[in-house]
Parts: structure tokens; sequence; C-alpha cells
């Protein structure tokens, strides 16, 4: 069965990790994909392998944020699905000591308010259609003390989880589930270069997971499929937690 048959995702952060993944995973089970990222080879080449179109957009830029969703609708008559999953996480050292305001206020931009912009602009639409599914990015650093020394990227992502939680509870009577999704370690671009700067910190990291490997992509993709399908249609307001057991040992 086909679970995504005549829905339409539009998913952020596409061309790379598990943006990338997830648009394979919900194309290969019948979704229509949008792809959405900065960066324009990737999501050419995402739009390409998916079938789907490709936006390239900053999710951090309110009208263009606006327009995905508007041209989706235009395009395809609906956005059954919303991945918030664009994210960065800061390369150096990122203590509350060290950290300067740029750096925290770009951060919160990328990951929080992008996450603010997307449902802030996908919900209308789904509020017309009477359904919808939002899953936004998390981590599992957000529920955490201690886990990392990220301290801007931490709080982003704890801010992701409650405004998740607040919509979810606000909408659910509307039809439209939202849940956020709090992935461990995943072996991804982001991870690589961050761990490549500090691979001490792989290794202290690795040590937490108790399967003793980072996640591959495609395990998350498998979970926001759930998340975002009809499977899942008793699910809202959670945090759904894919972190090879870290926050449980
Ligand atoms: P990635 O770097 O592989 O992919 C992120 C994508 O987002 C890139 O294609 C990038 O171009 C795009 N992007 C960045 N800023 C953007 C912007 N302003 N506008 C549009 N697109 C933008 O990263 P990933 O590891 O796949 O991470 C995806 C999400 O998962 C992020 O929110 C991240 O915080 C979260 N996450 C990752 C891990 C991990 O270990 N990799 C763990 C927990 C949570």
């Amino acid at each position: 069965m086909q679970r995504f048959e005549g829905r339409v995702a539009v998913i952020t952060g596409a061309g790379s990790g598990i943006g990338r993944a997830t648009a394979l995973r919900l194309a290969a089970e019948g979704a229509t994909i949008v792809a959405v990222d900065l960066d324009t080879s990737a999501g050419e080449r995402i739009a390409e392998e998916t079938g789907g179109s490709f936006i390239a957009a900053d999710v951090t830029d309110e009208a263009a944020v606006e327009a995905v969703y508007a041209r989706t609708v235009e395009a395809y008559g609906s956005v059954d699905v919303a991945f918030n999953n664009a994210g960065i996480s800061p390369p150096e050292d990122d203590s509350i000591l060290t950290t300067g305001i740029d750096a925290w206020r770009r951060v919160q931009e990328v990951n929080l308010t992008s996450v603010y912009l997307c449902c802030k602009y996908a919900l209308p639409h789904m509020r017309e259609q009477g359904r919808g599914a939002i899953v936004n990015t998390a981590s599992f650093v957000a529920t955490m003390g201690a886990a990392t020394s990220q301290i801007s990227y931490t709080a982003s992502k704890g801010g992701v989880l409650a405004l998740s939680r607040e919509l979810g509870v606000q909408f659910a009577r509307e039809g439209i589930r939202v849940n956020a999704l709090s992935p461990g370690p995943v072996n991804t671009p982001l991870l690589k270069e961050l761990f490549a700067a500090d691979p001490e910190r792989a290794a202290r990291r690795l040590v937490h997971v108790p399967f003793g490997r980072f996640a591959e992509p495609e395990e998350i993709a498998a979970a926001v499929a759930f998340l975002a399908s009809d499977d899942a249609s008793f699910i809202t307001a959670s945090n759904f937690l894919v972190d090879g057991g870290i926050s449980g040992s």
C-alpha cells in the first residue's frame, strides 16, 4: 500500500542528510515532493530523483517561506505534509561563555524561527483542507542536560519541541497533527563536519549510544514517514524520539 499516494509533501533541507532521505522515502511511498533548500544543485538533484519539484529558498526569509506554500498549492492543489527540517549546527565551541550574540541569533533563526514560519504558512492551507501533518525536526539534546556544549543549538531545539506541542494541541480538532521528531546522532554531512573538527567529540558522543553506532538518515526518514502518515492518526503534540536509546540510558 502506498501511504502517501495523492499527497503532497514540502520538505525543508531536502538537499542533504535527513531531509534528502525523507524525500526519497516519501516519494517511494507515493508522495509528490516539493524540496526546499538553500543549496540549488542539491535541491535540483533530489527533485530529479523524486520526480517532484525544487524551490530554492532560505527558510529564515518570511516572504520566501510564504511563497513556498503558495506555489505548492498552486502547482499541486494541496499541502498534506510539511517536514520542517532545515537546520544548522554551530561549528565551534558553543558554550555560554564563548557564544556571541550574532552566532546565537543565527542558530535561533535557522533552527527555530524557520519552523515558526513554515508552520505559519503551511497551516492556513491545511486548515482549508481540514487535514494535514506537520513534523518538525528537534533533537535528543533538547531534553538532555549536559549532552553537549552547544547551548544555542540545544535552546533552539527546545523551542521546536515547545512550539510543536503547542500547535499540536491547538490544531488537533481541525484534523491537523503536529509532532516533533528528535533524532540522536545521525551520519549526515552536518554531523560529519562537526566531528571532523573535533574527533574526540564523536567518540564521547558514541559512548552514550546503547547501539554503539550513529543512525543512518534512512532510519530517521522511516520514523518521519510513520509520523506523517495516517498510521500515526492518534499521535499529535508528541516528541517522537529516534535516538538509539540515548535518552533512556
Ligand atoms: P544536513 O546539513 O545534512 O542538511 C541540512 C540541509 O538544510 C542542507 O541541505 C542545507 O543546505 C539546508 N539548509 C540549511 N540552512 C538552510 C536555510 N536557511 N534555508 C534552507 N535550507 C537550509 O543536516 P542534517 O544532519 O540532515 O540535519 C537536518 C536536521 O536534523 C537539522 O534540523 C538538524 O539540527 C537535525 N538533527 C540532526 C542530527 C544529526 O546528528 N545529523 C541530530 C539531531 C537533529
